[in-house]
C-alpha cells in the first residue's frame, strides 16, 4: 500500500467510543488517549454526551491520561475540556499535526504511547497516522442515530472489512 493511502488506514477500528476494548489498547503499550470532540465524544454540536460515552471514559480515566483536539471553535472545545477536566486543543486544523504536537507537548506525551480515537478519516485517522500515533476509527454518533448497526456491517463490508482480512486493521472491541 503507498504512502499516501496508508494515511487513510486505521490502526484499529470500533462501532462506537464506548465499545472500545481498553484492556486491548493498554497492551498495546498506549498510556496517553487524545481524542476527537464532534460524533465521536457527543453529537455534532451537541452540549450533551451520552451516558454510556461518559461511563466509557470514566473508566479510560483510571488507566489512561485523557486529551482533546478538535477542530471545532475555541469556545466549544474549552467549554467541553473544562467539563471533562481535561487539556485540549481547539481550531486544530486537523490533519494538520500542529494541534497534535501541542497536545503531546502538554501532556508530556510520546506520538509512540499515544493513540487519537476519532470518527473521520481525513482528520483523524490522517492526523494522527502522520504523527506516529495509533489511529483509533469509530462510527460518527450522527450516523449512528440514524442508520445504526446497518451502517457499520455496510461499512465493514466494505473497505475495513477489505483492510481487517488484510490484517491492516484490527477491531477493537464491538
Ligand atoms: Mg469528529
Amino acid at each position: 500500500m503507498g504512502r499516501i493511502l496508508g494515511l487513510l488506514v486505521p490502526d484499529m477500528y470500533a462501532s462506537a467510543i464506548e465499545h472500545i476494548d481498553l484492556d486491548s489498547l493498554e497492551e498495546s503499550g498506549i498510556e496517553v488517549l487524545v481524542l476527537d470532540l464532534d460524533n465521536t465524544l457527543v453529537p455534532w454540536g451537541s452540549d450533551d454526551i451520552g451516558e454510556e460515552v461518559s461511563t466509557w471514559l470514566d473508566g479510560a480515566r483510571r488507566r489512561f491520561r485523557i486529551g482533546m483536539v478538535s477542530n471545532a471553535l475555541s469556545e466549544r472545545v474549552e467549554r467541553w475540556a473544562a467539563e471533562l477536566n481535561i487539556p485540549a486543543v481547539s481550531r486544530a486544523a486537523k490533519p494538520r499535526r500542529g494541534g497534535y504536537r501541542e497536545i503531546l507537548a502538554t501532556m508530556q506525551a510520546s506520538p509512540e504511547e499515544a493513540a487519537v480515537i476519532g470518527d473521520q478519516l481525513m482528520t483523524d485517522v490522517v492526523g494522527g497516522n502522520r504523527m506516529g500515533m495509533t489511529t483509533v476509527l469509530v462510527v460518527p454518533l450522527c450516523r449512528r442515530e440514524f442508520v445504526g448497526t446497518r451502517l457499520v456491517r455496510v461499512v465493514e463490508r466494505g473497505i475495513l472489512g477489505f483492510l481487517m482480512r488484510r490484517g491492516l486493521t484490527r477491531r477493537l472491541g464491538g
